[in-house]
């Protein structure tokens, strides 16, 4: 018997595989999915078997492979064809394609050395009676006992005894030890939990997808924050585990929405899978055998979690879809969506999105009706919307308020003293390379993309990583004549301010800094949930799906500083970002009130947010997308070429523009190379280059044969992105 071998090798060179010949001894443990050991250049190599055949035909000499690594298959027919699939969406080598997919104690690398878990359980060897009577001693009886008893109620625990008696037994084979199983990761048990009546909107939606679990439809559910997606979720997955099928969900990252898990465990108990970061090597591998032995029907989890290898799948849904984190940003650079999408098509099932605030591609689609669009208008309990007031910083700042407008404290000040609590918002997501002025709010942009320029030291100019507009930086703002600034205001100086400003109350803070270590995130939160704490502030962590029934105050401390990053898609994640934010104000009985700061009071996007009007918001940036052709109206490709050598990367980068130009349609636009908005890394200077196309029947034969021309080519690096998120 021959098979044929995908290797672990990284290099995109070897991305092929490689024939080797079974000894008649290993031929019945072969099945394609299993790695093998095998030798390669004088090494010894692990790979998975691709296909098998009875002969070779060929003049290469076939070697034999050493040793069949799995006893069970790795890569089922659906993950092989996953891979595939990524491979050709993606342009990633396959290899790399199965590495990202899988756990890293199922990867075919020899370096992993992650094993099985085994307990060790004490067992009668003969029956109870009989083994009483074999007893010498009391203790011996006492130890029988024990085991007899653990062994009916299954309760491990009590076997962990040892002890001289013990051994004395083990000796006379009255009883035996057994090596079992056992899974590292034990998550918390939570109390179990009623399903809730729906009200009618959430059951038009339930109902609407349970028509479909048959069928490969694709269902947008638009429900504004505190609509109750999550119980729509599990509602419909009930009905998915009746029929004897299985459920992913995907959510955006799994520390930063303890309580969705929560609510998934207390509903379905231990039929529930976790896939998330804080997992060991050895947890993670745990709980991917779960899966494939089929003792759990649901997986939770982030980006990674669309691989996981649960049969007989029913649905897929994923949760606030207009998350970035599901796109991975190095190779394979794959969305889950995507993949969600592909799973979804493969196995005939439904997927659900869901979301307060879809992206715009994902909207456009529901209007041409590619997409299912199912609303959920109203906040469970009939709970209103908070009140979002704007306030100009333009004119505080003239009062002398750089950071709390007079609105807000008034506003905290009252909150607290009503016992209720606050959560300040400070967006610090600018780049230090973007220029802005802290006094009007200034900031430069492209005439032709629309995005800000970004500043770049060594030339003193500002410059559009997208066209290459380039402009010469001022030293006074063009507006107001004020010195320009870089932007730079961190959570740790807001929580000195506020301290000061309030001394008596007390504040937590939220940041990268402040969770990094285990649990601290949950820690955070449930202090907060428990009223330790009066104020709350953080980036954008605190803005995500938490339920905190006291806050009735919300502050944004600084609306404009995400509008000012240099991408086309600010707008977008600027206008999401603070919807999720305001939607954590008064979220039970109390009206909530949400107060952002801005020097922008005119700026469109933020209109839209003042009014919580996602539909506004969305034909306003539609007509942008058109104008500027953007997603929806456009697809993306960003390439990168990266190197060491200026001059070379410059030349290259100019020869790729070239050959895009020579082999792709004419209505295809093709921008750069410019200098990236990361120019310069660990001295590694890159150029970018941005293709835009409505239908391309060239583009991905194109790319193929591109990448391949820099394959070889040691000096020069070439990463295509397809849909980027960020450019
Ligand atoms: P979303 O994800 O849409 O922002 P959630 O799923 O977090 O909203 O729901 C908000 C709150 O409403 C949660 O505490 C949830 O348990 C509760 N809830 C959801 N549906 C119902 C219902 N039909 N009846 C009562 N409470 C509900
Ligand atoms: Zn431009």
């Amino acid at each position: 018997m021959y098979i044929d071998v995908l290797l672990e090798l990284k290099n995109k060179q070897m991305d092929q595989t490689y024939t080797y010949h079974v000894p008649k001894s290993l031929e019945k443990e072969i099945e394609v999915g299993k790695r093998v050991k095998v030798p390669f250049n004088k090494r010894e190599l692990e790979g998975f078997i691709l296909n098998c055949k009875k002969t070779y035909e060929g003049d290469f000499e076939i070697l034999d492979i050493k040793s069949v690594v799995d006893e069970e298959i790795v890569l089922n027919e659906e993950l092989l064809q996953i891979g595939e699939f990524i491979k050709n969406t993606y342009l990633c080598s396959l290899s790399s394609a199965y590495a990202t997919m899988l756990p890293k104690a199922l990867k075919a690398s020899l370096k992993t050395n992650i094993n099985k878990k085994y307990q060790t359980n004490l067992v009668l060897n003969l029956s109870y009676k009989e083994a009483l009577s074999l007893c010498t001693s009391d203790k011996q009886k006492e130890i029988v006992d024990l085991i007899e008893e653990a062994t009916r109620l299954e309760k491990r625990e009590a076997q962990a005894i040892s002890s001289s008696s013990v051994n004395t037994l083990l000796k006379k084979k009255i009883i035996l030890e057994e090596q079992e199983e056992v899974y590292r990761y034990q998550s918390v048990s939570v109390l179990e939990d009623e399903k809730k009546v729906l009200n009618e909107e959430q059951q038009l939606a339930k109902n609407r997808i349970l028509k479909s679990l048959d069928k490969n439809e694709q269902f947008l559910l638009y429900g504004v924050t505190g609509s109750g997606k999550t119980e729509v979720y599990m509602q419909v997955i009930e009905s998915v585990l009746k029929k004897k099928k299985t459920a992913i969900v995907l959510v955006p990252e799994i520390s930063l929405t303890p309580q969705f898990v929560t609510n998934f465990k207390a509903r379905f108990q231990d039929r529930v899978a976790l896939l998330h970061s804080g997992l060991s090597d050895g947890e993670r591998y745990d709980e991917w055998r779960k899966i494939t032995k089929g003792e759990v029907d649901i997986v939770i989890g982030a980006r990674s979690a669309i691989f996981a290898p649960l049969k007989n799948l029913g649905i897929i849904i994923i949760d606030e879809e207009h998350s970035e984190t599901y796109k991975q940003e190095n190779s394979p650079r794959y969305n889950a969506i995507d993949v969600a999408e592909y799973r979804a098509k493969l196995n005939h099932i439904p997927i659900v999105l869901g979301s307060a605030t879809p992206t715009l591609e994902r909207m456009a689609k529901s209007t041409k009706n590619l997409y299912t669009r199912l609303e959920l208008k109203t906040r469970v309990n009939k709970g209103m919307l908070p009140i979002v007031t704007m306030v100009d910083m333009g004119l505080e700042a003239k009062k002398g308020n750089f950071i709390l407008s007079e609105r807000l404290k008034t506003e905290i000040e009252s909150a607290v003293s009503r016992h209720e609590q606050v959560i300040l918002l400070l967006n610090r997501r600018g780049y230090s390379t973007t220029i802005t002025c802290s006094h009007c709010g200034f900031t430069y942009k492209c005439p032709n993309c629309d995005i800000t320029l970004t500043y770049h030291k060594t030339k003193n100019n500002l410059r559009c990583h997208y066209c290459g507009y380039t402009i010469l930086k001022k030293d006074k703002c063009p507006k107001c004549q004020v010195p320009l600034d870089f932007y730079g205001y961190g959570t740790e100086k807001l929580e000195d301010d506020i301290k000061k400003e309030f001394p008596d109350l007390k504040v937590l803070r939220m940041d990268a800094d402040t969770t990094r270590k285990k649990n601290s995130y949950e820690n955070i939160i449930d202090k907060f949930k428990k009223q330790e704490y009066d104020i709350l502030l953080g980036t954008q962590m605190i803005s995500k799906g938490h339920d905190f029934p006291k806050v009735s105050l919300v502050g944004i401390i600084n609306a404009d500083a995400s509008l000012n990053i240099p991408d086309f898609r600010s707008g977008e994640r600027t206008f999401s970002l603070l919807c999720q934010a305001a939607g954590r104000a008064g979220r039970k009985d109390t009206i909530g009130s949400v107060i952002m700061q801005t020097f922008n009071p005119e700026n469109f996007i933020l209109k839209c947010v003042e009014e919580q009007s996602y539909e506004k918001f969305y034909n306003y940036e539609m007509k942008i997308r058109k104008k500027l052709k953007y997603p929806p109206f456009y697809y993306l490709v960003s390439i990168k070429v990266a190197s060491r050598d200026y001059d070379l990367c410059s030349k290259e980068a100019v020869k790729v523009r070239d050959y895009l130009k020579n082999h792709l349609q004419e209505e295809t636009i093709i921008l750069g190379p410019t200098t990236a908005s990361v120019f310069k890394m660990n001295n590694v200077y890159r150029f970018g280059l941005i293709i835009k196309y409505r239908f391309d029947a060239k583009l991905m034969d194109t790319l193929k044969e591109l990448d391949k021309m820099f394959v070889f080519n040691p000096k020069v690096n070439l990463e295509i992105d397809m849909h980027p998120t960020k450019i």
